[in-house]
């Protein structure tokens, strides 16, 4: 595979084709931040974190999922950037509903960390009817709380690609879109076993161990 020159903020490169812009800023020690992708699974460019401006493009691109190409100029924190960012994180926040931000999981949240390091500031958005569903805890290996859930489909894709087994997907539309179990009922243990593999993908506190929460709360 042939070479193609690129420049990431101002630093000329030399990558292979094919290569993601994501892949190519970390390979240059250039820091992108990310949200719904993880370098074990697929790129989807869902979540729109990981957004650079890209010389000559109508609009942001998500670097995620993006190739670079020959004589591309990529800027990975230009204003519009930033802006763009923090945006999502804030419109991400304003849908993330429950205690996440108080209770003992707060510190998990990959949403919460993401927010600080991006100095996203407390979201100006409110939804119009917050997405709230009662908890699963029928499953003795996962408690499901979709409340929490950012629809990064991270656990869709790990369930899928690296347990190789499909339980979950995505159902509904919109605003009232969510990752479902077979026509939306709760997770058992027929169809899940203890891989765990779906709350280590989670970024947010929506995928738990039922029984590393009993173990927290009998510790404190
Ligand atoms: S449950 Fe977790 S991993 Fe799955 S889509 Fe929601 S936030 Fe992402």
């Amino acid at each position: 595979m042939s070479k193609v020159k690129i420049e990431i903020d101002g630093k000329p490169l030399n990558v292979l084709e094919g290569t993601t812009i994501l892949k190519a800023a970390q390979d240059a020690e250039i820091n992108i931040p990310t949200l719904c992708h993880r370098p074990d699974l697929t790129p989807e460019g869902l979540c729109r974190v990981c957004v650079v401006e890209v010389k000559g493009a109508p609009r942001l691109v998500a670097s995620c999922h993006t190739p670079v190409s020959d004589g591309m100029v990529i800027h990975t924190r230009s204003p519009r950037v930033v802006t763009s960012r923090k945006t999502v994180i804030e419109l991400l926040l304003a849908g993330h509903t429950g205690p996440c931000v108080t209770d003992e999981c707060a510190g998990d949240c990959e949403l919460h960390n993401l927010a600080a390091e991006q100095e996203a500031g407390a979201p100006r958005f409110r939804v119009k009817k917050p997405r709230q569903y009662a908890v699963e805890e029928i499953s003795p290996y996962v408690k499901r709380d979709m409340g929490r859930c950012i629809l990064c489909r991270r656990c869709i894709r790990a369930c899928a690609q690296i347990a190789k087994k499909d339980i979950f997907s995505m159902a509904y539309r919109g605003f009232l879109s969510k990752v479902v179990v077979d026509c939306d009922i709760p997770l058992n243990k027929e169809v899940c076993k203890d891989c765990g593999i779906c709350i280590d993908h989670c970024p947010t506190s929506a995928l738990t161990n039922p029984k590393l929460a009993e173990l927290k709360q009998e510790v404190a």
